[in-house]
C-alpha cells in the first residue's frame, strides 16, 4: 500500500502494491513533461489503483499519437493515467509520498537523450519500449486482487 499527490494536494491516490520497479524515458516528448531530462514512472494493474480525491481538477493534453499528459489544473503535477484500452495506471514516481525500495529495469529512448542527462541503467533501449506487455514483464507489475 502506498499513497501519492500533487504538488498542492488537490489530486490523490493510492496503490495497494508497492511498486519495486521503475523505467525512465529519456524521449523529447517525456523530457517536456517533466522539464528535465527523463521521466521516472512504473505501471500498476488498474485494479490496485485507486482516486482518493480531486479527479476534477484533473486536465489531460493528447497529442494525436497517443502521447498524453494528464496534469492537476491547479499546480501543474503530472498526474497517473489509466493507460488506454489497457488495465494499467502509469503512475510518476515523484508524486509517491513515502520512499519505496525499487531499481531501474531500463531506460528508453536514450537515442534522444540531452548529453547532459547522462544517466542510464545497465538496461539501456535505443528506442521506445516494443510493447505494453513487454513493459509490464520488466517491471513485474503483479496484481493483488
Ligand atoms: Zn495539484
Ligand atoms: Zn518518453
Amino acid at each position: 500500500m502506498a499513497s501519492g499527490q500533487c504538488l498542492c494536494g488537490a489530486v490523490r491516490f493510492s496503490i495497494a502494491v508497492e511498486p519495486r520497479f521503475f523505467y525512465r524515458c529519456h524521449c523529447s516528448l517525456c523530457r517536456k513533461q517533466t522539464g528535465v531530462g527523463h521521466n521516472l514512472a512504473t505501471l500498476v494493474h488498474a485494479c490496485d489503483f485507486r482516486w482518493e480525491e480531486g479527479q476534477h481538477v484533473i486536465s489531460s493534453w493528447r497529442k494525436p499519437s497517443g502521447y498524453r499528459n494528464d496534469f492537476c489544473s491547479r499546480c501543474g503535477s503530472t498526474v497517473p493515467n489509466a493507460l488506454r484500452e489497457t488495465h494499467y495506471f502509469w503512475i510518476p514516481l515523484g508524486l509517491l509520498d513515502a520512499e519505496l525500495s525499487m531499481a531501474c529495469v531500463g531506460d528508453f529512448c536514450t537515442d534522444d537523450a540531452m548529453s547532459w542527462d547522462e544517466q542510464r541503467s545497465a538496461n539501456s533501449h535505443h528506442a521506445a519500449p516494443d510493447s505494453l506487455e513487454f513493459l509490464q514483464r520488466e517491471l513485474q507489475v503483479n496484481h493483488t486482487r
